[in-house]
């Protein structure tokens, strides 16, 4: 494969084209400049997803690949942009806690979880009237400057243009866009992948994520909390308070029901004072059965997808970029449960 065109320069087109240029490929990435959800995630990977109480998808090789793939770009990118993270997860039951307890004594389990008994009693302001457990290995990613370092840095490498798709000028008998031969065109739309023809069996949802930007000096700095939400800190006495899940609501919108979610949220957590300063939104790409979609098209050779990764974009795509260039340079399979194949019957 000698070059490849991906459309979208979201964590996913962006991570792939790291990829896919370390092979030797020539890339190019077209990108229409902004960005509703690699920039404005939270950028938190955690190995627990804590709806279900359980651990996050492949997480014994996700995470260790994702915290070498962005400490190497740290240096590549000339940025700091990586956290180490402790998080809290206070219990909202005496059943979670046990459950919490049981867990935490499980092989897999084991080096991702821990409770804190003594400590308990001296969590500030927190209510805390069940207990909290600590979550080990998370880390953080500065979301916004990281893609503000990577769009710069693939600029510099002339492998970014900013543009939108069109269609007219994309002819797929050639493979060619824009009067330019290509071996592979790669659709990382994320959210807006409805508006390609070629990938729509993949039924790629909305999920509209909103979160408030407070500062507190009452919070704990050191550690983010959680409890149906998350009070993430981010220097400086700001926090990011997070987030809602608003399913197949294509919009933009800013809400109030969302502000007044996520300060219920915090209420829940702590009485500390803050003030709000500003709301964010964004949209997650995500797939009903929470698997990411990768492959060729198989009715038209030399088109590929790469998304659907959903609320897990700074966990998976370090990886998954990974195994999708040596899927299209080497012809290493998929894994099994991200095959586009799977919508297409
Ligand atoms: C509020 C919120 C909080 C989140 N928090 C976390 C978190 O803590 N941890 C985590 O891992 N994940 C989090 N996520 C999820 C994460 O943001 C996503 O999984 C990830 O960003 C998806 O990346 P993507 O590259 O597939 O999509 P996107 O980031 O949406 O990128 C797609 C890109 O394609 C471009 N594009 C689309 N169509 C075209 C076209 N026709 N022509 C040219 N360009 C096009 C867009 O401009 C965009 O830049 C959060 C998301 C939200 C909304």
């Amino acid at each position: 494969m000698k070059n490849t065109l991906i459309i979208g320069g979201g964590i996913a087109g962006s991570s792939l084209a790291i990829q896919l240029m370390k092979r030797g490929v020539g890339v190019t990435l077209l990108d229409r400049g902004k960005n509703h959800s690699s920039a404005v995630a939270s950028g938190m990977v955690n190995p627990m997803v804590f709806r279900r109480m359980n651990l996050s998808w492949r997480v014994d090789e996700m995470l260790p690949y994702a915290r070498d793939f962005y400490l190497e770009l740290e240096d590549t990118l000339k940025a700091k942009f990586y956290d180490t993270l402790r998080i809290r997860r206070f219990f909202s039951s005496e059943q979670e806690r046990g459950y919490w307890e049981k867990k935490q004594h499980e092989v897999e389990y084991q080096k991702y979880l821990t409770l804190h008994y003594d400590f308990d009693e001296k969590v500030p302001l927190a209510k805390n009237e069940f207990g909290s457990g600590i979550v080990k290995k998370a880390f953080w990613i500065r979301s916004k400057r990281f893609m503000e370092k990577m769009h710069l840095f693939l600029k510099e490498q002339k492998v970014l243009q900013y543009g939108q798709f069109e269609p007219a000028k994309f002819i797929l008998e050639e493979l060619s866009y824009d009067g330019s031969i290509y071996d592979s065109i790669v659709f990382c739309c994320g959210s807006d992948n409805d508006k390609i023809p070629y990938f729509n069996q993949a039924n790629i949802q909305h999920n509209r994520g909103q979160i408030l930007h407070i500062e507190s000096s009452e919070l704990s700095q050191h550690e983010l909390w959680n409890r149906k939400g998350f009070i993430l800190p981010v220097g400086e006495e700001k926090f990011m308070l997070g987030a809602t899940y608003e399913w197949n609501e294509p919009s933009l919108n800013i809400t109030a029901q969302a502000r007044e979610k996520l300060e219920e949220v915090f209420q829940t957590i702590t009485e500390a004072s803050y003030e709000v300063h500003g709301q964010t939104v964004g949209m997650r790409p995500t797939v009903a059965d929470r698997r990411p979609v990768m492959g060729e098209h198989p009715e038209h050779r030399g088109l590929f997808i790469f998304n659907g990764l959903g609320t897990k974009g700074y966990m998976l795509a370090p990886l998954l970029s990974l195994e999708m260039a040596q899927y299209m340079t080497e012809g290493i399979a998929l894994h099994k449960e991200v095959a586009f194949s799977r919508f297409y019957k």
